[in-house]
Order: C-alpha cells, then structure tokens, then sequence
C-alpha cells in the first residue's frame, strides 16, 4: 500500500484516493488555452500513481510528450463529508509539495475527442509527493510559494495567494461530491510554467522554506 509520511516523526499515512484540480491559477488557464472555471474541475489518480521522494517517474511508452506541473498537496487527516469552507482546515493532517505528471499528447488527443484523462493522469509514477507538514507549521496555507526547477533552471514558482479556489473552497467543493477520509491527497491546482521533460532529466519541487523533493526521470 501507497503511504505518504509525516515529516516530524516519520509515520507513515496510508493514501486513500488522490483528487487533483485542473486549472486553479489564472496565468495557467491561459497557458493552456483554456477558459478560467467557475466550479472547480476535478479528476482522480488511482492510489498505484504516487510516489515517494527519490523515486524515478517512468515515462510510459504511450507519451512522447510528458509535462510536469508542480502543485502544493493537501492530506486529509479528518474525515468528512459536506464540509463547510470555514472549518474545512480542521480536516487537513497537513501539507506537501507535489508534481503531477502529465501525458500532454495523451491529454490533448483525450480533450479534443471528449475522452476520459485517466490514461493521461494517472499512470505509475505520475504523483510524487513529498514528506507532509503538520498543518499548524504553516500560518497561512494561501501565503506560500511553490517552485520547481529541471535540471537546475527554475520552470515554475508562484505563491498560492494566486490560486483560483482556496484550499478551503477546494475541500468544501470536494466533499460534496467525494466523502474525505484520512489519507486522501489533493493536488491543488498548477501554476504556469509548465514544460516537457525527458530520460534523464532531474526535476526538484518544493514548498519554499518546508519540503523538498528530487525525482530523476527515467523510461525503460
Ligand atoms: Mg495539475
């Protein structure tokens, strides 16, 4: 079983169903063409899909076209359902930094035939996370900034005043449709910036001044 662990003491959290929002920053909607939602757009990774700090992402032979996309990650830690924005935050264990890898052919030729993203975002490999932080060490979840770099040259770096829908809004949106357990992980959302990668690139990620996280990138 697929677990994230606790950056203070090492406990390992089982992870239940990953959820992932799509286009919660402006400046990326626009990147991609897309229009700026009005109701968040929410697609699912199986739990297979993460992996741990260190691992290698495998490209999957299917993609010749594989982006990655860095996102602040929430873990539940409460369970819930039909919960309000405004203790939503009680329901968070705490925070990490993600990537949320992307077969952008594969997405591209899904979108324009009105197919499923499953292929596209939820193959093995195509959820790193980091080691999470307690929700109570960071003061304010919508104040912190998020940054990748491959091989060195920084791609990505936006502070999360910046997303779409709150974390707080993301949780009471999604628990209306989705009971929360303890162990769900959600990828919020990524900022613009977003580029190809390929065998033997090393992408690092992070929540700026928190975690960190280095994944080499790999095809077999
Ligand atoms: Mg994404």
């Amino acid at each position: 079983m697929k677990c994230v662990k606790l950056h203070t003491n090492k406990q390992d959290v089982p992870v239940g169903k990953i959820l992932c929002l799509g286009r919660n920053y402006a400046e990326h909607a626009k990147e991609m063409k897309s229009e700026i939602p009005t109701t968040p757009v929410v697609f699912l990774k199986p739990s297979t899909a993460l992996i741990n700090n260190g691992e290698p992402i495998v490209l999957p032979r299917i993609s010749n076209d594989v982006h990655q996309e860095v996102e602040l990650v929430v873990v539940i830690g409460n369970n819930g359902k039909n919960i309000s924005s405004t203790n939503a935050l009680d329901h968070v264990l705490g925070y990490g930094i993600g990537l949320d890898m992307t077969l952008r052919d594969v997405q591209g030729e899904a979108k324009k035939k009105g197919l499923p993203w499953s292929v596209a975002k939820g193959f093995d490999t195509s959820a790193p996370v980091s080691e999470i932080i307690a929700r109570d060490k960071i003061a304010n979840i919508q104040d912190v900034v998020i940054r990748c770099s491959v091989n060195g040259a920084l791609r990505q770096q936006t502070s999360t005043s910046k997303m779409i829908f709150s974390v707080a809004k993301i949780i009471e949106y999604v628990s209306t449709i989705f009971t929360l357990e303890r162990g769900d992980v959600i990828f919020t959302g990524t900022p613009e910036g977003v580029g190809q990668v390929k065998s033997g690139d090393v992408i690092e990620a992070e929540l700026q001044g928190y975690i960190k996280i280095t994944h080499p990138v790999i095809s077999l």
